[in-house]
């Protein structure tokens, strides 16, 4: 048998409006060598969007599906009238081996996450303005503008909560805010 590490992972939640780029910061997170750190993969009934692939970006289920490993979960939301949620095993693992998780999830998650795990960092990446995302979204082209609106109404009532995170951090240019992230996770238990 290997020996225990001599610490535990963190839990670090990152949260953040459609277009706000959390998805790709984390994805630049994990490849740092300067952190230890990997990504959970969520449980959504939503429809894989073109290129997203089962088993990388979520796992996509039924309905039924879902509810049958409900109790697996960690965490769990309804969003845009879709269900998400994190399974919890893989992220009790990868702490056990002192591994951090980052968990991409929305702000009802967040808060979830924080009573079961007091220790576990908040972090919300604000985006420069609403104005700013209707533009990312549009470029985006993957929505409608139904679900457009949709996602801009949940982003307004989501930066309100975002005063509850430890912190916030505005994604204005990727490469700046990939270091800053770094920053924040060597400081808080995530170092290589
Ligand atoms: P999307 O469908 O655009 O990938 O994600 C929609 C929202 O659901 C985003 O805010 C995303 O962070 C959130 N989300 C994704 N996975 C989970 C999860 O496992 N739990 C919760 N609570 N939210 C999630």
């Amino acid at each position: 048998m290997p020996d225990p590490p001599d610490r535990r992972g963190r839990l670090v939640v990152i949260s953040g409006p459609a277009g706000s780029g959390k998805t790709t910061l984390v994805r630049r997170l994990i490849q740092r060598p300067d952190l230890r750190l990997v990504v959970s993969i969520s449980a959504t009934t939503r429809s894989p969007r073109p290129g997203e692939v089962h088993g990388r970006d979520y796992y996509f289920y039924s309905r039924d599906e879902f509810e049958a490993i409900r109790g697996d979960l960690l965490e769990s939301a309804e969003v845009h009238g879709n269900h998400y949620g994190t399974p919890s095993a893989p992220v009790r693992r990868a702490i056990e081996q002192g591994t951090c998780v980052a968990l991409v999830i929305d702000v009802q998650g967040g808060f979830q996450v924080r009573e079961k795990f007091p220790d576990a960092l908040l972090v919300f990446i604000q985006i420069p303005g609403l104005d700013v995302l209707e533009e990312r979204l549009r470029a985006r082209g993957t929505d409608s503008p139904e679900t457009i609106e949709m996602r801009l109404g949940n982003a307004r009532r989501e930066l309100e909560l975002a005063a509850r995170y430890d912190c916030q951090v505005v994604n204005e240019d990727l490469d700046r805010t990939v270091e800053q992230l770094a920053a924040i996770l060597n400081r808080n238990g995530c170092g290589a």
